[in-house]
């Protein structure tokens, strides 16, 4: 079988340079004694740009690890600190880079004036926060309690879980204020969240563009570029190099070029990629297969991904605090799964995808506890091929190649198949 490769945007290599522009913030926040937090993914990390604060996200700083093939080394070290071979290994990747000391380059982080997490994607990162506090010999931590929305949850229930929310993050302003003696200003934090709205606007419209056949990207362009979405929303530059990506994308649209000869498969991935591994994805380039939707990556475009409720720009500037308040109770990893069911078999019609493949990561449970149902049921209901593979998104030994070449193999086989009925 012939090698094939597909192309990656032009515009998607600008974001080196955006990440590099990231990673100098934090060290000139650093030498010019300015505030910094830690956060975790789904804390509303516009308001830390909104109050001068400079944010830094430790699950970015862990992917860097994985992506420079240190990961596995800080694992270890955790563990024989006693952490579990079992848990997340975002979390240890972490333990272990900080007491290594390591720079930015190779996933290193540093103390921070004071953390920020939040339980709405999973208790790991309040629990994470509190011991990586707690071993730098005491930080301020801010925990923001999310409730989990299912599907009996009454409208009375969620307007209070709102109002319990929004209180704290009046809470969590006046925390900022007392460890940085920076306070809010509203200007400020409408202009932050405007940007947000807009970086999400964006991301949107390039997913869109994937619906067309031949898709004009790949995850080539969509694996990395999701890190400003989350490290950067607030900020204008994201913004401009999220749109040089679309102009480009639907430039291939208008002239039929797809990001891959011979479009074949449609496939979409769902969960966590192993950051260690990125180049194996390439591998379903052999058998004409290209992912054309990733909820995962899809899902920090936060303003857009909400099935429940309407989160317009209007609103956002009307009340950003209310409004993002509104968005901690939303976010897709919290779906429960008749939600899921919904949209995959929704997003599986719309992007016309022959096939789903699911990442069963042993790290993330909160992300991967529905998935044999999930997939039970889009068989079922929606006629839908799944493929459960199990693996890591940090951790290479839990990474089988073999095994999971064969799974592919098979699964394209079969796709195969049913286009010929
Ligand atoms: S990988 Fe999963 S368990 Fe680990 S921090 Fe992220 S969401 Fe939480």
């Amino acid at each position: 079988m012939s090698e094939k490769k597909s192309k990656m945007l032009k515009a998607t290599q600008g974001l080196k340079n955006a990440m590099g522009r990231h990673y100098l913030a934090i060290e000139q926040a650093y030498r010019d004694g300015k505030p910094t937090a830690w956060a975790t993914s789904g804390c509303p990390v516009e308001l830390l740009y909104a109050m001068g604060v400079q944010p830094m996200l430790p699950e970015n700083s862990a992917t860097i690890s994985a992506a420079q093939k240190y990961s596995k080394n800080f694992i270890e070290l955790a563990e024989q600190e006693g952490f579990s071979y079992d848990m997340c290994s975002y979390f240890k990747t972490n333990v272990g880079a900080v007491m290594e000391g390591v720079d930015v380059y190779k996933g290193g982080i540093r103390k921070p004036t004071f953390m920020l997490s939040s339980d709405v994607i999973c208790d790991t990162h309040s629990h994470w926060f509190q011991v990586q506090a707690e071993r730098f010999g005491g930080v301020p931590h801010y925990i923001i309690d999310v409730p989990h929305v299912v599907s009996n949850t009454s409208k009375r229930q969620l307007d209070y879980f709102k109002k319990y929310v929004e209180e704290q993050m009046w809470e969590l302003l006046e925390f900022i204020k007392e460890h940085t003696g920076n306070e809010i200003d509203m200007e400020k934090a409408k202009e932050a969240a405007a940007n947000s709205y807009e970086l999400s606007e964006v991301w949107r419209d390039i997913y869109e563009l994937r619906k067309n056949v031949p898709s004009p990207i790949s995850t080539k362009d969509t694996f990395g570029g999701l890190f400003p979405l989350f490290t950067m929303p607030g900020l204008r530059s994201p913004i401009n190099l999220y749109k040089r990506m679309y102009r480009e994308a639907k430039a291939r649209v208008d002239t039929g070029q797809g990001a891959l000869e011979n479009e074949e498969f449609r496939l979409m991935f769902e969960g966590i990629p192993f950051w260690y591994q990125l180049k194996y994805f390439a591998m379903l380039e052999r058998f004409n297969a290209i992912i054309v939707y990733e909820p995962y990556t899809f899902a920090f475009s936060k303003f857009f991904s909400n099935p429940f409720e309407e989160f317009s720009k209007k609103r956002l500037l009307k009340d950003p605090i209310e409004c993002m308040s509104a968005l901690m109770l939303s976010f897709w990893y919290i779906f429960d799964l008749e939600t899921r069911v919904k949209w995959f078999k929704q997003t599986v019609k719309d992007w016309k995808i022959d096939g789903v493949i699911l990442h069963n990561n042993v790290s993330c449970r909160p992300n991967t506890t529905t998935f044999y149902d999930l997939k039970r049921r889009l068989g079922e209901e929606g006629d839908i091929p799944c493929l459960i593979i199990d693996s890591d998104q940090n951790d290479p030994r839990k990474f089988n190649e073999v095994q999971i070449t064969n799974q592919i193999e098979s699964f394209i086989e079969l796709l195969r198949k049913r286009k010929k009925k």
